[in-house]
């Protein structure tokens, strides 16, 4: 009876993070990684939320998640952006507070960690006045982020808030604000003439 339980348990989470996942439209084969549950499962969970759903049509994402660690950096805005969603990665713990080392077991996509990226995804939304990120690009940051092969999480180098920066920048960077308050206030004779 306890095992059946458990595994009743088990079996309604990984429902419910998909739940949530297709709400935030994600793609099948990231609700698949993520919640272990097979296409044809998702598929029917689909249809059903869909159906039994009063709020407007979700739009289903077929084809390849997002890849392109530059997306995050193309402007200053998104690296400002960027920078939000990572404090938020970092706050409800899907990222480790400190750097993992190349050897150490990382992280894996489970269900209670699921659970943590849609917390601080929805968090990200909310603290954002206009947010410009996907959830897929949301799962993809978080493994770039841990992975540390494109980007990572440093400091500003003036105020101390997280910035997320091109693995190959030897600088240690300074946030969107800092860089414009050094704007604001050069002395005269650093002013171009
Ligand atoms: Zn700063």
């Amino acid at each position: 009876m306890r095992i059946s339980d458990d595994r009743y348990s088990r079996d309604r989470s990984r429902l419910d993070l998909a739940l949530q996942f297709i709400r935030h439209e994600a793609r099948t084969h990231t609700i698949k990684t993520w919640t272990g549950l097979t296409d044809d499962r998702i598929r029917k969970l689909y249809r059903t939320y869909v159906a039994d759903s009063s709020e407007c049509h979700v739009p289903r994402h077929r084809g390849k998640s997002p890849s392109q660690a530059a997306f995050f950096m193309r402007s200053p805005r998104m690296r400002q952006e960027t920078a939000l969603l990572a404090s938020m990665l970092l706050l409800f713990d899907v990222l480790p507070a400190q750097p993992v080392s190349a050897d150490a077991p990382r992280p894996d996509a489970t269900v209670p960690r699921g659970s943590l990226l849609c917390k601080a995804f929805e968090a990200y939304r909310e603290l954002s006045p206009r947010p410009n990120i996907s959830f897929e690009h949301t799962v993809f940051l978080a493994t770039a982020l841990l992975r540390g092969h494109e980007l990572r999480i440093n400091a500003c180098r003036d105020c101390g808030s997280v910035v997320v920066v091109d693995r190959l920048v030897l600088r240690t960077p300074t946030c969107l604000e800092c860089q414009q308050t050094h704007a604001t206030f050069r002395p005269p004779s650093c002013r171009t003439r």
